[in-house]
């Protein structure tokens, strides 16, 4: 393992008392074989200065919340370490008390809870700690011997410590362990099957440890020659299988989920491997990722109803075996699933929680293959992380992320979506937790909405069947599936009365503003069958019901489109994909309404702009954000009993009523 300090960098840290502790827990945090998402943690011990001035001996341990990659000086809660100390002395202390005592022993009201493990840093007697998950490590250790291939390894230098669960037993059990230790001989510790501390004078030291550490695992593990490399993956995408996993994914968990596809060389390899079911059903690399993976993989076979049983059956048996008075059982859904022959998929109901068991597999199925080259992969029991899954401060670690918003694990396609309507409908549905891809012929789509990671802006022109199927799997690849189509893209083509439109004009107008949306829409619905409260939602125009002279191919195109929303609804019904059209009229704050335009027709019609711009019953201005809330109503389950409905938002027009 490449040690990655630099002194010319660590000097710009090095101004303030926890500058060092930061610039060498990012350097950890940023290498995935040590840790990933928010594992591991860090420490210093220092002096807090209270409001008298007295200096107050300080354990400045990472908080939770915090990542090691990213974290700054706030994440680290400076708690009194004498406190500590006494607490690591009590006989007996209970989750909640000891969480809550480390709470009242925080000198910074405003700093993070401390990690669960702040009694632990405290019991040792060096300035610098550092904990890690490390792969290499952990590969060795989850072996049915692991214990007697790490005292190989290791000297008399690392303490090696059996598995226990983490927080105040873990803390009690390293107090018994060193007891009667010179913990000067001592350059780390190695947990079983959980991972590895290392500590030191100062920073420099305890890091260069943790490296040396994890780099003479590695070494043993190449001397083993049990590292596979695999040639590029010849495995066929089949996205509507990965569609069918996911709504089945969906309605194990009980609400919508993302699905995100692994097939790197190395995970369709690792699919295929003999025997490949048997390591995906023995438990996880380092204890808490089971609240981010469950126990065991969703293993999918030909026949996805009888394999999602077996998942559900077993979930539940290692539940009913496990489980003590007072606990409520979480989902069934399956985190992560093995695809024999494809790969992995992860599910998760945020682009952020897939990413994070996608991450945790990565590393996974590598250790899993590399235990089991060595000798075979044994992670700890089933009722170890049991006790992991269901402890309650690992538990609050997930709060968080589980905040449901309406369209949570749902996908939608948004044609159109660079600017007015479309962008709207984007906004509108990211902000209700909706996976959105947008579709535009304007570049500027690909750079929209970067605070939100379920947004992949895509480059397509409507009118090309390449760009539509293409951009169709790459939503499927993205995300799982499609739940929603919003097909808003048009343009307002030029009027023209019907004697003088020539058959170019007619073509590239019906082709642009009608055609288009039956593309988007046939290459989707595929997917939509599989959707999750499927719908389509058309961009229609109070023209196709009341019709200007003049407006002739514009019009004529949204006519035969509310006709296709019309029969789409009832060929599509037996799919349970609801489809519906909205008529806008008065909408602009779009781009294609510019104020000088605004002036010219309000002028034409011998109005003033605002008098033109409520040109409608209600004297009121409509708006591309009034558009969107009905376009999300409409895809929403609250409209679940509509279909086939054509709804005007144009604040109401005589001609129409
Ligand atoms: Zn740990």
């Amino acid at each position: 393992m490449k040690n990655i300090w630099q002194d010319k960098e660590a000097k710009k840290f090095s101004g303030t008392n926890l500058g060092l502790r930061v610039y060498s827990s990012r350097l950890l945090g940023k290498n995935p074989e040590l840790v990933l998402h928010g594992g591991g943690n860090t420490s210093v011990k220092g002096y807090y200065k209270n409001i008298f001035g007295e200096k107050i001996e300080t354990l400045f341990i990472k908080g939770s919340g915090w990542d090691l990659i990213s974290i700054e000086e706030d994440g680290f809660a400076p708690v009194d370490l004498n406190q500590l100390i006494r607490l690591a002395n009590l006989h007996q202390l209970t989750d909640s008390q000891m969480v809550m005592q480390q709470k009242i022993a925080t000198l910074r009201p405003s700093a993070p809870n401390p990690s669960v493990e702040a009694i632990l840093h405290a019991l040792i007697p060096y300035k610098y700690v550092d904990h890690t998950h490390a792969d290499a490590v952990l590969a060795i250790s989850n072996t049915p011997s692991g214990r007697k291939k790490i005292n190989e390894i290791y000297g008399e230098d690392i303490l090696i410590v059996p598995y226990v669960m983490p927080g105040f037993i873990l803390a009690k059990k390293i107090a018994e362990l060193t007891k009667n230790i010179d913990w000067s001989t001592l350059n780390g510790m190695i947990l079983l099957n959980h991972g590895v501390f290392s500590f030191g004078i100062d920073a420099k030291t305890s890091y260069d440890r943790m490296i040396n550490i994890v780099s003479k695992a590695e070494q043993y593990l190449k001397n083993k020659e049990v590292w596979r490399k695999y040639n590029k993956s010849t495995s066929k995408l089949d996205l509507l299988t990965l569609a069918r996993i996911r709504k089945k994914a969906s309605e194990m968990t009980g609400k919508a989920c993302l699905a995100g596809l692994n097939n790197s060389p190395e995970a369709v390899g690792f699919s295929k491997i003999k025997g490949v079911q048997k390591l995906c059903l023995k438990g996880t690399l380092t204890p808490d990722h089971v609240i981010r993976t469950k126990p065991f993989a969703w293993i999918i076979n030909d026949d996805l109803d009888i394999s999602a049983q077996d998942f559900i059956k077993r979930y539940e048996a290692y539940f009913q075996k496990n489980k003590s008075k007072d606990i409520t059982k979480l989902d069934s859904g399956p985190k992560w699933a093995l695809w024999p022959g494809n790969g992995t998929v992860s599910f998760g109901t945020s682009k952020k929680q897939v990413q994070i068991v996608r991450d945790i597999n990565k590393h996974t199925i590598r250790a899993m293959q590399t235990s089991s080259n060595l000798d075979d992969w044994k992670p700890i029991s089933f009722s170890d992380l049991f006790d992991m899954e269901y402890w309650e401060l690992e538990q609050a670690k997930l709060k968080n992320d589980n905040q449901t918003l309406e369209f949570q694990g749902k996908v939608a396609v948004i044609t159109g979506a660079a600017s007015g309507i479309g962008y709207q409908c984007s906004k509108k549905l990211l902000d209700n937790g909706c996976a959105v891809i947008g579709l535009d012929k304007n570049k500027e789509v690909l750079e929209l909405f970067s605070e939100f990671d379920a947004y992949k802006g895509l480059y397509c022109d409507l009118t090309k069947t390449t760009d539509v199927k293409k951009v169709v799997s790459t939503s499927v690849k993205e995300f799982g599936g499609i739940d929603i189509l919003i097909s808003n893209a048009g343009v307002f083509s030029s009027s023209e009365y019907l004697h003088r439109i020539d058959d170019k004009k007619w073509q590239q107008d019906l082709d642009i503003n009608l055609a288009t949306h039956h593309r988007i829409l046939r290459e989707c619905i595929p997917y939509l069958k599989l959707g999750i409260d499927p719908a389509v939602i058309f961009m229609g125009s109070r023209n196709a019901c009341a019709p200007g002279s003049g407006a002739g191919t514009y019009t004529i195109a949204k006519s035969g489109l509310t006709q296709m929303s019309r029969l789409a609804a009832i060929e599509l019904s037996k799919y349970n994909i609801r489809v519906n059209i909205v008529h806008p009229d008065c909408v602009y704050d779009t781009g294609v309404w510019s104020h000088n335009i605004l002036k010219e027709r309000a002028k034409h019609y011998g109005l003033s702009v605002n008098e033109y711009k409520r040109r409608n019953l209600l004297k009121v201005d409509v708006s591309s954000m009034d558009v969107a809330e009905l376009v999300t109503f409409l895809a929403s389950t609250k409209s679940s009993k509509t279909t086939g409905a054509q709804i005007p938002v144009d604040g109401g027009n005589d001609r129409i009523i």
